[in-house]
């Protein structure tokens, strides 16, 4: 158990699972849960299965080959739009996938009619964030275009919010949605089966009590894994925030000045943009400048993790860090070979789960999942779904 390692708490991601979809199906809204920060972990998405989640996204048909590869079974849906050159993986491994290019849309049916398959296809619509959409003006013509192949079902259409501009789901865009599926439906004579309002920024909009109208799925990532919503990265009501933690090992331990000294350039990771630091040359403190801190060097660093999306234990500030080391201050003596618990954000996440350093142990409760008895941890942990406007659950709060 040595190494800097994540520690992912299965039972407070399937009880963040299990209380959101719940929540959200009484609203008459389905989820599919998003694996692309937990780089499709099977853990975490039989976890999410297991709590009643039955279709899971994933940006990358590398991650979603690999579920496959792993006896997942439950239907896939590609939620970025699919490279040309990865038409023929998409309509193989993925059941469906989130497009907004017609061009795609002919690529996919060709594959999907030489593949013998019929490929599902989620339309994006463009709604004010200015990332992936098609402009609604130009939403019928392509809706035309895919209900023209046979190969293509059209399932409905979504829009994504908050990811390049940070713009919110509110009355008025999501209303917009709900009036271009009804339209789509009166041109074509058609039902669509989802109207997909978006993503973990979408909670907030729902919170407030608004009115879902025609929108009946959303697609989570962050609020199942982290328990926030990424606007404000606000706590969301009775989910843990806690179900990730990022453990590293100290390598040096020593009093030292709390200034560097010496002539001064750029930094290894400064943009290479920003002016030369003119500053005069740091004095050496000396005997007569003992003013020393406890500063440490932990085996962890922009290879392994987003520093700033780290939240340090209490007594501990987090000083810098480069390619390979975490500098941080202390208030206390630490020890070489002493570990550090980290929490991390949506940012540190994705990182460390991407870093090939970075070991991940999957917890029930306390126990490494190996060593839990049969029957422990999934069941038996008296989970109860909150509402979404309920008490938050105190950090640290076991389920
Ligand atoms: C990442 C992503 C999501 C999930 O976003 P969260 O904020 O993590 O809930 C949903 N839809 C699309 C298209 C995405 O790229």
């Amino acid at each position: 158990m040595r190494g800097p390692r994540l520690e992912i708490r299965l039972d407070r991601l399937l009880h963040n699972a299990r209380s959101l979809s719940q929540q959200l199906a009484s609203r008459g809204i389905s989820v599919t849960a998003v694996s692309k920060a937990s780089l499709g972990l099977p853990e975490i998405v039989r976890t999410w299965t297991a709590a009643g989640i039955d279709s899971i996204g994933d940006s990358r048909i590398e991650t979603i080959e690999a579920l496959v590869a792993a006896g997942i079974t439950t239907p896939m849906l590609l939620i970025r739009s699919p490279m040309l050159s990865q038409v023929e993986r998409v309509v193989a491994h993925a059941s469906s996938s989130c497009n907004s290019e017609p061009v795609v849309l002919q690529a996919l049916a060709a594959a999907a009619r030489s593949q013998g398959r019929r490929h599902g296809v989620l339309l994006m619509v463009e709604l004010g964030d200015l990332r992936e959409g098609i402009l609604p003006a130009d939403l019928e013509a392509v809706a035309q275009l895919t209900l023209e192949q046979p190969a293509l079902r059209l399932l409905g259409i979504g829009t994504n919010l908050g990811c390049q501009h940070g713009i919110a789901a509110d009355p008025r865009n999501m209303a917009e949605l709900s009036a271009l599926a009804t339209a789509l439906e009166r041109r074509f004579a058609v039902k669509l089966e989802i109207v997909s309002g978006g993503n973990s920024s979408n909670l907030p909009w729902l919170a407030a009590g608004h009115p879902p109208g025609r929108i009946n799925h959303l697609r989570l990532g962050e609020a199942l894994l982290l328990g926030r919503e990424p606007l404000a990265r606000t706590a969301l009501s009775g989910l843990h925030t806690e179900a990730f933690c990022l453990v590293a090992e100290i390598i040096e331990a020593k009093d030292k000045p709390c200034q560097p000294w010496g002539q001064r350039g750029h930094t290894s990771f400064a943009p290479v943009a920003t002016p030369p630091q003119r500053q005069p040359a740091l004095r050496q403190p000396g005997l007569r400048q003992p003013r020393l801190r406890q500063r440490a060097l932990l085996a962890l660093g922009i290879q392994d993790v987003d520093p700033a999306g780290l939240t340090p234990p209490a007594g501990i500030t987090i000083v810098g860090a480069s390619s390979d080391h975490l500098v941080i201050e202390a208030d206390r003596p630490l020890a070489v070979g002493e570990e550090l618990r980290f929490g991390l954000d949506y940012s540190a996440l994705l990182r460390a789960m991407t870093s090939p350093f970075i070991q991940r142990h999957c917890l029930q409760g306390d126990c490494l999942q190996g060593d839990c008895l049969q029957g422990d941890g999934l069941q038996g942990h008296g989970l109860q779904a909150s509402s979404l406007l309920g008490h938050a659950l105190p950090s640290g709060a076991r389920v």
